[in-house]
């Protein structure tokens, strides 16, 4: 179920971005705002479109592709660069990151079926895996994302039965 304090935070941040900037707070950035705090876990460009479509709304590709990184800049979403993927958004860790994990969390990708999946530790945080790394100076992070590449169970154990006929 989504969090709907997710939605009022990411409401006022995308609110007091606005009025700073002067911009308007068009019907458009709204639904794609509210699509984007629904889906779960990531989604891309097109899935949100596909949301939007289902909803009966009609958002043009470039304005959606404008407004996710809109809201990648105000901190509401975060772009995930996977290999091999096209980018993927996620709820930033400022809005509590998805209603499963609940927390920042990583990402481990499926080099075959390209199924993604998520850590689950709430101690792989920024400070514990900053603690050992010495950083530029005056560099300050904000944020820490990683990825594991390597076989999903499903993927490995076919690979085993593979490797098991040819020999058999
Ligand atoms: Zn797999
Ligand atoms: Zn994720």
């Amino acid at each position: 179920m989504i969090d709907n304090r997710a939605k009022r935070t990411a409401l006022a941040m995308l609110d007091q971005f606005l009025v700073h900037n002067n911009m308007r707070r068009t019907q458009e950035r709204l639904l794609i705002l509210d699509a984007a705090i629904e889906r779960e876990p990531h989604f891309s460009v097109f899935d949100l479109a596909d949301s939007l479509k289902y909803a009966g709304h009609h958002v043009s590709l470039p304005t959606i592709y404008s407004t996710l990184d809109l809201f990648v800049k105000i901190g509401i979403l975060r772009r995930l660069s996977i290999d091999g993927h096209r980018p993927l958004f996620e709820k930033a860790p400022a809005l509590g990151g998805n209603s499963r994990t609940q927390h920042g969390h990583h990402h481990l990708v499926c080099t075959k079926c390209g199924n993604i999946f998520e850590t689950r530790e709430p101690e792989f945080t920024l400070e514990s895996l900053t603690s050992g790394v010495t950083l530029p100076r005056g560099f300050k992070a904000a944020d820490v994302s990683l990825v594991f590449y390597g076989l999903c169970r499903r993927c490995a154990s076919r690979g085993q039965r593979k490797a098991g006929s040819i020999q058999g």
